[in-house]
């Protein structure tokens, strides 16, 4: 189903029985009703919009990345980073023409890129949203900042509003996906939500001062004790998507309280193990691939979602 195309009426009309993402709920958004992310209605839940610099850094670059954290997840990993905005209704309700205003405050602001994280569940009024203010001059490279769990065929509404994909690639095994993330196929999914993120994006583009402007960089967070399975994610990368996309590989997972039913968790990840996964990469032929420096892995690298005002 290409709806590229679609007209506003007929993308409001997908969240009346809401099969956006592939958790497939079928509920009546518009009627007020919630499925798994707990988005209603037209409005838009934002939690937080700011220049952002912990980015990869041609994302980043020295001016920052034009970010809008949106609230709510259609994931909801139990060691969710941003547990408060993915799991609470932290955050302001807004309509699509504001969010059209912040992406120009962040224009304004100097933002090297407009950087939408976890999008997935607004997708729809993300399509109206940039269609408007595209129309209107916005020209920043627009960043699709999100987990991985998406749909091909919402991910076409999208196509050729997104300049750059980033998607998240969580897992391998269906065992880990549905333990942590109650994502049912994550690995099918994600995987062919990532190819059809490629076809849209071709492979990176920079500019001369290393700013990406289009492709895709497909992001891995290393978990505590589970090396092999993001051996196996790196493999998989290297044989299918080396040569189209970049790699980046994240260490700076944090345990918060949360975790505590999860034990296995409750612990950072050991410089020992990331070395490893990283050696890995390079033996697999990875030779773009973002490496994180330990700093990152903070809690202080956590943005603070409390008593926001939006731009
Ligand atoms: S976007 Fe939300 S309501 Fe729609 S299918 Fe996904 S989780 Fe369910």
């Amino acid at each position: 189903m290409k709806l590229q195309k679609s007209t506003e009426e007929e993308l409001w009309a997908l969240l009346k029985e809401c099969r956006i993402c592939p958790r497939n709920c079928g509920v009546d958004r518009l009627a007020g009703k919630q499925g798994f992310c707990r988005a209603i209605g037209k409005e838009i839940q934002v939690a937080r919009t700011a220049l952002h610099f912990w980015e990869e850094p041609c994302l980043s670059g020295t001016a920052g990345s034009g970010t809008v954290f949106f609230s709510h997840c259609n994931m909801q990993c139990v060691f969710c980073q941003n547990y408060e905005i993915s799991t609470q209704d932290i955050g302001q309700t807004i309509d699509v023409d504001r969010l059209v205003e912040i992406f120009f405050r962040l224009e304004e602001q100097g933002a090297l890129n407009l950087n939408l994280v976890t999008p997935t569940h607004y997708i729809v009024q993300i399509v109206i949203a940039l269609q408007r203010a595209k129309q209107q001059g916005l020209s920043l490279p627009v960043v699709y900042n999100c987990s991985g769990y998406e749909s091909v065929s919402s991910l076409q509404l999208l196509d050729g509003l997104v300049d750059i994909y980033l998607p998240d690639f969580k897992y391998y095994e269906e065992q880990l996906a549905l333990k942590y993330s109650h994502a049912k196929h994550y690995f099918t999914y994600a995987k062919q939500a990532v190819q059809e993120m490629i076809r849209q994006t071709g492979i990176p583009v920079f500019d001369s001062d290393g700013r990406m402007l289009s492709g895709t960089i497909v992001r891995h967070l290393l978990l505590p004790g589970q090396l092999e399975d993001s051996k196996t994610v790196v493999h998989w990368f290297a044989k299918h998507w080396k040569d189209q996309a970049y790699f980046s590989l994240m260490s700076q997972y944090t345990p918060l309280s949360w975790v505590e039913s999860y034990p296995e968790l409750n612990r950072k990840v050991t410089q020992e193990e990331y070395d490893e996964l990283l050696e890995y990469a390079l033996q697999m032929g990875l030779e773009h691939v973002f490496v994180q420096e330990g700093e990152a892995a903070s809690e202080s690298f956590i943005p603070s979602f409390q008593n926001q005002t939006l731009l």
